[in-house]
């Protein structure tokens, strides 16, 4: 697929992606002033947008940052976009869809660049669904590094910001020692908080385990797979879970908007459970492939060859 022929929104146009040039002293830019969100189609069809756009206003809301639209018509922009950059994409592959604003430019250099509101992209990209398949057979070697996750006093981890430094540098620690190994990070008392883009699950004894909301992104799969569970008679926990637990798990996994559910296999090296996926993971996994109308695991499967 040609990337250059990709159409994004950016402030009030739909242009080629090459055509999205962000002042260089934008505030996202220069301080990471900016939040976020994605989510992703299921065969060309996008999940929970409006969930999505509603996590995106309430990291505007937390950084005050006013994004002079209305979420009605952020999901229109969202649908317009990926309308326009459907074709594009082959039949096997699936977009992940962002929409991204900054706080845009400070007073003194408004005019400058004659933006006087706030920078808005939505864009979609392939997700790169060549480069995890192996997780799907193998499972997920995760490693906790010694960098933890902000705490929610210094910058709540519910808000989605442009700002991932926390969790860059937690990366660069883990693949240093293992280039195919995910960070989970710990929280400053040494419970897991979360990965770089996903949140962490752990079986034990039949009942689902998973870090508070309070100390991690409230993410979307995250919720879908609470859902399913308590659907399905599992028992859920949200509480405090620390290394001795990981250890100690039947399962685990890791839940992603792109991952939907992916298998882990080891923690720091000590093996997790018996089987990939485990037995809960693969029915969580199958309820999941249902409620979204779409075989996920077969699809990153299908790309071991
Ligand atoms: N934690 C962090 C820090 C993330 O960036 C993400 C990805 N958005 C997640 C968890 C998972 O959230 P979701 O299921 O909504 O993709």
């Amino acid at each position: 697929m040609a990337s250059a022929d990709r159409i994004a929104y950016f402030n009030g146009r739909f242009v080629p992606e090459r055509e999205v040039l962000v002042p260089f002293r934008d505030r996202g830019f220069k301080y990471g002033d900016a939040v976020f969100d994605t989510t992703r189609t299921f065969g060309h069809r996008i999940f929970k947008l409006a969930e999505h756009v509603d996590r995106l206003y309430r990291s505007l809301r937390y950084l005050r940052i006013d994004p002079d639209m209305a979420p009605a018509r952020m999901m229109e922009i969202t649908e317009e976009v990926l309308r326009r950059n459907l074709p594009l994409l082959e039949p096997d592959d699936d977009y992940w869809v962002t929409q991204r604003v900054s706080r845009g430019l400070d007073d003194a250099h408004k005019d400058t660049w004659n933006q006087h509101g706030p920078t808005v992209i939505v864009e979609c990209v392939p997700l790169p669904l060549a480069e995890r398949a192996s997780l799907y057979r193998d499972g997920i070697r995760v490693i906790t590094p010694s960098v933890r996750r902000t705490p929610p006093q210094s910058l709540s981890p519910r808000v989605k910001t442009h700002n991932y430094l926390n969790m860059v540098a937690a990366n660069l620690e883990v693949r240093s020692q293992d280039p195919d190994a995910w960070a989970i990070l710990l929280d400053t008392a040494g419970n897991l908080a979360e990965g770089l883009g996903s949140n962490v699950f752990l079986v034990s004894g039949g009942v689902l385990l998973t870090p508070r909301e309070q100390t991690v992104l409230s993410g979307i799969s995250r919720e879908t797979v609470i859902d399913l569970a308590r659907e399905a008679g599992i028992t859920v926990v949200e509480q405090d879970l620390d290394l001795y637990d990981a250890y100690n798990a039947d399962e685990a996994f890791l839940t992603s908007t792109s991952l939907c559910i992916c298998p882990i296999a080891t923690v720091n090296g000590a093996r997790i459970g018996t089987a990939v996926p485990g037995p809960l993971t693969r029915q969580l996994s199958e309820a999941y492939c249902r409620f979204v109308d779409f075989d996920f695991v077969g699809q990153y499967l299908k790309r071991l060859g």
